[in-house]
């Protein structure tokens, strides 16, 4: 089927593509990098009337950090959380779950806000962000809302945007105490490859050396990127053990709605989770990170 014509806009404020938006109407189409919007265009699953470029949009761009913590305009690329060592050393998972998007040249333009806005159930850094309690701030055109990114995600390839809304930044407080997280991304084979099973883990230990956070989330583990509460419970208030860790990774294990595709079958995604979230932990502790 040939692809329909659409106008292209590249507004250059925050305001000018908010305005754009709301005059286009709901064919309008917002695109970042467009490593995903290019994709369905050709394979006909989009046809927009208009498509308005977030690219050069300077309120949706660039890092800042603070010492409450970090945030990234929604335009940031994975490149950008990749070769930033600051993040690599306070977000550490956020850090390996982008680095481990696509290829290089994916992550030179396919955005941290786009991974988000595309809600698949594999999104790779949507799973690094859940780790850290991410909030998304979306413009609205008449104002502004914070959501917490779990309650972004409306199920696969659906958000609660509504039409003309943007995400416009997603925020992180650092983490207190001491804090130890990995992500680790399972693939078939060691390409460019999307995630079999996506996994997370994050530990924040308190004065009394007991787990006082813990954050476990999945990538392809349900209809959208989505945290593990029974196996976190079951680590907050213990010791950081191997006995609490493992069970903590079982019930995971239990809880996560894998299926059988041809990237891989049910019962070794959930082997996966069953022996990663150890290693995972294990990992951090040892190398110090978080
Ligand atoms: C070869 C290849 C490899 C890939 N590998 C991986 C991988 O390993 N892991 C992974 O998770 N993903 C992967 N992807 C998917 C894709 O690269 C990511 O989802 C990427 O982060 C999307 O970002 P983008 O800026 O390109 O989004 P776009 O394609 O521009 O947009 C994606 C969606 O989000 C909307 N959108 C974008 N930004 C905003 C915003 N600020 N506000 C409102 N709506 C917005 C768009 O309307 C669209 O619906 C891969 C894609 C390709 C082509």
């Amino acid at each position: 089927m040939a692809a329909k014509g659409f106008s292209y806009h590249r507004p250059t404020s925050l305001g000018e593509a908010l305005a754009l938006l709301a005059d286009l109407g709901p064919g309008a189409v917002p695109v970042a990098g467009a490593t995903d919007v290019w994709v369905n265009l050709r394979a006909g699953k989009l046809a927009p009337e208009a498509l308005v470029s977030l690219r050069n949009v300077p309120e949706l761009s660039g890092l800042r950090k603070t010492e409450h913590g970090l945030a990234l305009g929604a335009c940031v690329t994975h490149a950008e959380v990749e070769d930033d060592p600051w993040v690599a050393e306070h977000f550490p998972a956020l850090h390996q779950a982008c680095s481990g998007v696509g290829s290089r040249q994916v992550r030179n333009v396919a955005t941290v806000g786009g991974n988000l806005c595309n809600a698949a159930p594999s999104a790779d850094s949507a799973v690094g962000l859940l780790l850290y309690d991410a909030e998304c701030r979306i413009e609205t055109g008449i104002g502004h809302r914070d959501v917490p990114l779990t309650e972004f995600f409306a199920g696969p390839n659906r958000t609660v945007l509504g039409p003309g809304e943007v995400l416009a930044e997603i925020r992180l407080p650092l983490p207190a105490g001491r804090t130890f997280a990995g992500y680790r991304k399972i693939t078939r084979r060691k390409a460019v490859e999307l995630p079999m099973i996506g996994i997370g883990a994050r530990v924040t230990l308190g004065a009394d050396g007991r787990v006082a956070e813990a954050r476990i989330a999945l990538g392809v583990a349900g209809p959208t990127p989505l945290r593990v509460r029974k196996a976190e419970d079951r680590l907050e208030g213990e010791l950081l053990t191997r006995e609490a860790v493992a069970e903590a990774a079982e019930i995971a294990a239990q809880q996560a709605k894998v299926r059988d595709s041809w990237r891989g079958e049910a019962w070794y995604r959930r082997e996966m989770i069953r022996v990663w979230i150890p290693r995972i932990l294990d990992e951090a502790v040892l190398s110090r990170k978080g």
